[in-house]
């Protein structure tokens, strides 16, 4: 007997407080990228959804920033459980859409409740400020008060982290709220607005809308939509920035990244190894803060050579689902060619290939999209490598006689997200924290993400906007600045 396959579930939007179906012409698979299993399929909404998803967020939006601080910040403690107790049902999600491991996904669980935990703040992180007697009588105050509808535009790489970036600072600020998650990983923030859904939050103050370019570009042009929160690549967030100040709305735009660390021959050497080819190869490279090019500084280069490429060669890779795996897949089978046709044009322009990942086979996972740890050496200053962001678990290595040389390097890349430094020597440490051109530092670090009390700092071509994402700078992002001066005439008291 044959049993026919469960139907595979279409997901919906969430919108007004209800599910809605989505009246979407266009759909997409999304894909287990460790086995090339369908998950579920997504809608790729239209304006229309997106007006809907708006004209409920702006109906929300009087009463809920009335609601006192205090009462709004209740749902995200009730949230906060929540998140614990699901934390590792949202981690396999995460697991099964975006292919990193189980470990990478609850680490990155972690940091979004880390973020709902520093929004539970607002009622101190939202007081403004005041002076008496600015002139005599005269008192100046400065409030705080929120936007209204806020949209935030999110990538594939972290499904269920970086959605919180935006969230809770949105709503505990009094605003109301829309998601377009990645569609090629809706499924996490799906659970995500299921776990919402019991907190106790109004109708129409966190709305879900599933899709791509549409999608955006409704939420870019709707009047009622005062600011836009993406992260993505460079030029869609150089896009998203342009076309949202055009339209007159506030855009904070996180970009791509190529991100380098300096090794210094005073380095401890098993340390560094360790740190950097987590950096390089964790995630399987996806991660915006993934180290891409290791500058080795004079004899730093024969050792760190060797132990990076032992290190990596000794990465077990599979699928993160599976016990003892260290390196997932790579997201689409279009992400796995562009990778490996990286490498060839590296290998072209004169770079020595010194651990191949290229053509990886991975047993049962035939139809996985999995690229192994792949290292360069000698990458030429002009090679493709040395500039474009590869996304993938690529470790570009290049020589630098001393630390002038070795900035150069990172005075050359566009981008600025991370740059990090493995020493002991302090004075090098203090100078590379003072030069190095970029938002993120690491000093013997080898992954600088911010604390969620700490703005999400890049730099150039990885970031377009002012505030940041987290912390202090989303309530300055969240809200608007109101000062009121006033004067009140002593003849009126003496009434009373
Ligand atoms: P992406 O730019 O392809 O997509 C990001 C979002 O934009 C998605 O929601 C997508 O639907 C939407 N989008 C895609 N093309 C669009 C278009 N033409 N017009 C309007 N919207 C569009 O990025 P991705 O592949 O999902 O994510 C990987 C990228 O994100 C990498 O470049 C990585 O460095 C970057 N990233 C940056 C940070 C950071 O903090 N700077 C963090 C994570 C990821």
């Amino acid at each position: 007997m044959t049993v026919a396959a469960p139907p595979i579930t279409q997901l919906t939007n969430y919108i007004n407080g209800r599910w809605t179906e989505s009246r979407a012409s266009e759909w997409l698979d999304v894909v287990n990228p460790a086995t090339g299993e369908a998950l579920a399929r997504v809608p790729l909404a239209d304006a229309a959804e997106v007006n809907a998803a708006v004209g409920a967020a702006a109906a929300a939006f009087p009463e809920w920033r009335r609601t006192p601080p205090e009462d709004r910040i209740q749902p995200l403690f009730k949230l906060k459980n929540l998140l614990e107790d699901h934390l590792d049902e949202l981690s396999r999600i995460i697991t099964q859409e975006n292919g990193k491991t189980f470990t990478e996904a609850k680490a990155e669980m972690r940091r979004a409740i880390e973020n709902v935990e520093v929004a539970c703040g607002i009622p101190m992180m939202m007081q403004g400020y005041n002076l008496e007697d600015v002139a005599r009588g005269i008192d100046e105050t400065m409030i705080r008060q929120p936007l209204g509808v806020v949209a935030a535009i999110v990538p594939f790489n972290f499904p269920g982290m970086i959605a919180f970036w935006f969230l809770p600072y949105a709503i505990a600020c009094g605003n109301t709220f829309i998601l377009k998650p990645s569609e090629r990983v809706p499924l996490t923030m799906h659970r995500v607005f299921e776990l919402l859904e019991q907190t106790g939050l109004p109708k129409g103050v966190v709305n879900l809308v599933n899709g791509g370019k549409a999608v955006v570009d409704a939420l870019l042009d709707h009047p009622k939509v005062r600011a836009i929160s993406f992260v993505g690549s460079t030029p869609v967030a150089k896009y998203v920035y342009a076309r949202a100040g055009a339209n007159g709305k506030r855009a904070q735009c996180q970009g791509g990244a190529k991100n380098h660390v300096i090794v210094l021959p005073d380095a401890d050497m098993n340390m560094a190894t360790q740190i950097i080819s987590d950096s390089a190869f964790g995630c399987a490279g996806q991660r915006c803060l993934a180290v891409s090019v290791a500058v080795t500084v004079g004899e730093a280069q024969r050792t760190f050579r060797d132990s990076i490429t032992a290190a990596a060669a000794s990465l077990r890779v599979g699928n993160g689902l599976d016990e003892g795996v260290q390196m997932g897949p790579v997201i689409t089978p279009k992400s796995k060619s562009r990778v490996e046709s990286l490498i060839g044009v590296g290998e072209k322009q004169g770079a020595k290939v010194l651990l191949d990942g290229r053509n990886a086979r991975i047993p049962k996972h035939e139809a996985g999209n999995f690229v192994k740890p792949t290292v360069l050496d000698d990458v030429p200053r002009d090679s493709e490598l040395t500039d474009a962001e590869i996304f993938g678990p690529v470790l570009s290595l290049v020589h630098a006689n001393d630390m002038d040389e070795a900035l150069a390097f990172l005075e050359h890349s566009a981008y600025g997200n991370q740059a990090s430094l493995f020493t002991s020597s302090g004075s090098a440490a203090r100078r590379f924290r003072y030069e190095a051109p970029a938002g993120n530092i690491g000093i013997n670090i080898g992954v600088a993400a911010p604390m969620a009390y700490f703005p999400f700092s890049g730099w150039k071509d990885s970031f377009f906007g002012i505030m940041h994402g987290q912390g202090r700078d989303s309530v300055e992002f969240y809200t608007e600045k109101k000062v009121v001066v006033e004067r009140w005439a002593k003849e009126h008291s003496r009434k009373f």
